[in-house]
């Protein structure tokens, strides 16, 4: 376990396509519970795995309801839409406001490399795009509507 430093905006890292994963490795697993430390410790949402310099598509989120993990997400439908604040490990103390999806399905590899299919509204629905972006090096400040606003610090 260990608590993994967070690229910020500007860093070239965040601009990279990542890499699939074809197996799961000793490695792997470490990077994943070292994306759930740093997440939970810096009070995220969600974690992609270029946002601590790693170009391997694995994702992880906890909107309060739990870790999951993403392994080679990919978004298979989408409804409705939902426009929101929203804010990025990699852009602290801003936040902007956003229009996603409602509900998203995804199809992804659990840590197991097992396949699933999740789905998700409002908050998770968000934080699947907004993760799942990340892999193609894409931040959400390309999308925001009007101009990004300074935020206090979140207490979750
Ligand atoms: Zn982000």
């Amino acid at each position: 376990m260990a608590i993994r430093e967070i690229r910020r905006m500007g860093d070239e890292v965040l601009t990279k396509q990542c890499k699939e994963v074809t197996k799961m490795t000793i490695r792997t697993k470490v990077l994943i519970e070292d994306m759930l430390d740093t997440m939970y410790e810096a009070c995220g949402v969600g974690l992609a795995a270029p946002q601590v310099g790693i170009l391997k598509r694995i994702v992880v989120i906890d909107i309060g309801e739990g870790p999951i993990v993403l392994i080679n997400p990919k978004i298979i439908e989408t409804s409705g839409s939902q426009t929101g604040e929203e804010g990025c490990l990699s852009v602290p103390g801003k936040a902007g406001i956003v229009t996603r999806p409602n509900y998203v399905k995804v199809k992804t590899l659990n840590e197991n490399m097992e396949e699933m299919i999740l789905e998700g509204e409002g908050l998770l629905a968000r934080a699947f795009c907004h993760e799942i972006e990340h892999l193609d090096g894409h931040l959400y400040v390309e999308k925001v509507e009007g101009e990004l606003h300074d935020v206090e610090p979140e207490e979750e």
